[in-house]
């Protein structure tokens, strides 16, 4: 997570390229580069062999100007102050784009969870909520699950929550177990919300779905309902699958003649999203190289797994047959990256406006928590559908007017949104 690059100042220069074009106010800028509120605070907990052990936490709030924070919180071993402020950052643009009044927040602790028994886990979600429930809330700061963090963990820290304030309060977190506050719905949502941009990006690009062939990178959560969409929603087909198989420790291409059946995909795929290789191959399925997925000749990429997987060097690999990139993972394309697709007029659907499928069924999850009214599945991927397809309009509009790649489109209609809001509360000419 850490790595060379430091995520934070990568989500600063982003902004910063942004917000010269808009000519944003110096003062202003200075307030957006920076996160509003950060939290930092050690958990103590008592392990299972007797020791006690202290855990580093932090929470960090970007910019509540539309309305409460929101973001996941992640558990990784790696995990930094600079990283969760820039995941904060960029849920405050993901937020705006997604015209949901929420504002930006992400949270973590220094941890590798593999390594804690569920006691354990449980004692330090509950520990996690004690040091911030404070500055916590339905109408303050509402987390949810992400990297190293299940829904089990929301269930544990929803409740800890409800115990401190006095009262059941599940809106607090999203991301909960249906049956236990969440949403139906939510497993499809960022998945089924990459398709929904997809389609509506082939309509405005003239590119027809029924003919066009895709191709994924991953197989986890966001790949597998991306993939069932691709074939059942738009009636494409998809040529392959890349996934990382956690036995072989590296990762293949699933590829068969005629377009992969992602249902069945799914039968052989585990919690972890590997696919089970001997009952592919024993299904007819072609096993290949992982690096095999860039090179396909396909209309459609879908990176679904991890950042910077498109970088100058795979960059080169791709297809000239490819017109379209939907970035299902956070952060797939590097600048060099981008560079190529606006020189050969590769058409991209950047993450924060591609997968806000997520964060907008989280927002309907604590709609209906604080409704205490539950919507039927339909309902939810119908209201999905209405959201995405407006994110992407207003993206692609302003991309046309002021002839600016796709990426810096979406960052100029987050950017506005945000600063209007400011403006109309006054946190741009009083003392606020
Ligand atoms: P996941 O853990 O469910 O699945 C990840 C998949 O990537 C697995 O199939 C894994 O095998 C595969 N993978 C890992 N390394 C690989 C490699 N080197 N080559 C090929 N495949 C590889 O994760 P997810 O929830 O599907 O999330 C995927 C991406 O989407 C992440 O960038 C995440 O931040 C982003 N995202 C997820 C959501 C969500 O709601 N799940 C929302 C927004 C963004």
């Amino acid at each position: 997570m850490a790595g060379q690059i430091n995520a934070f100042e990568m989500a600063q220069k982003q902004f910063d390229g942004v917000a010269k074009q808009l000519k944003l106010d110096a003062g202003v800028s200075e307030v957006l580069r920076w996160p509003q509120r950060e939290y930092a605070f050690r958990i103590p907990v008592r392990m299972d062999d007797g020791s006690l052990k202290v855990f580093q936490g932090f929470r960090v709030q970007h910019n509540d100007a539309r309305g409460p924070n929101k973001g996941g919180i992640r558990f990784h071993p790696a995990e930094t102050l600079d990283t969760v402020r820039a995941l904060a950052t960029w849920m405050t643009w993901k937020c705006a784009v997604a015209d949901i009044p929420l504002g930006g927040g992400k949270g973590g602790i220094v941890v590798d969870p593999a390594t804690l028994s569920v006691r354990e886990k449980e004692e330090l979600c509950r520990g996690w909520v004690r040091a911030m429930w404070k500055n916590s809330g339905p109408r303050n700061d509402v987390p949810a699950p992400d990297v190293g963090t299940t829904p089990q963990m929301m269930g544990w820290m929803m409740d800890e929550y409800s115990r401190l304030v006095g009262q059941y309060t599940p809106g607090v977190f999203t991301g909960k177990p249906v049956g236990g506050g969440g949403s139906l719905g939510r497993t499809e949502a960022t998945g089924f919300g990459v398709i929904y941009t997809v389609r509506e990006a082939m309509k405005r690009r003239n590119l027809d779905p029924k003919k066009s062939v895709a191709v994924l990178q991953g197989f986890g959560n966001v790949a597998q309902y991306a993939a069932i969409g691709f074939v059942e929603l738009l009636g494409g087909a998809v040529a392959g699958v890349s996934c990382y198989d956690r036995h072989d420790k590296k990762a293949y291409t699933y590829t068969k003649k005629g377009g992969i059946d992602p249902r069945f995909l799914i039968s052989i795929v585990d919690q972890y999203g590997t696919i089970d290789k001997q009952k592919a191959l024993d299904s007819g399925y072609e096993v290949g190289d992982g690096d095999n997925w860039i090179g396909l000749e396909v209309d459609v990429i879908i990176p679904a797994a991890l950042e910077g997987q498109v970088n100058a060097e795979t960059v080169k690999k791709i297809s000239k047959s490819v017109k379209l990139i939907a970035e299902g993972a956070n952060g797939p394309t590097t600048p060099e990256a981008d560079e190529y697709f606006k020189k050969n007029d590769i058409f991209n659907i950047p993450d924060f406006l591609c997968n806000a499928g997520g964060v907008t069924t989280s927002y309907f999850e604590q709609v209906q928590n604080d409704m205490n009214f539950y919507w039927s599945k339909d309902e939810v991927l119908q209201r999905l559908d209405e959201k995405m397809t407006s994110a992407f309009n207003s993206v692609y509009d302003r991309s046309e007017k002021e002839k600016v790649y796709m990426r810096d489109a979406a960052y100029m209609v987050a950017i506005d949104r945000v600063v209007k809001a400011m403006e109309l509360r006054g946190w741009l000419t009083g003392s606020a």
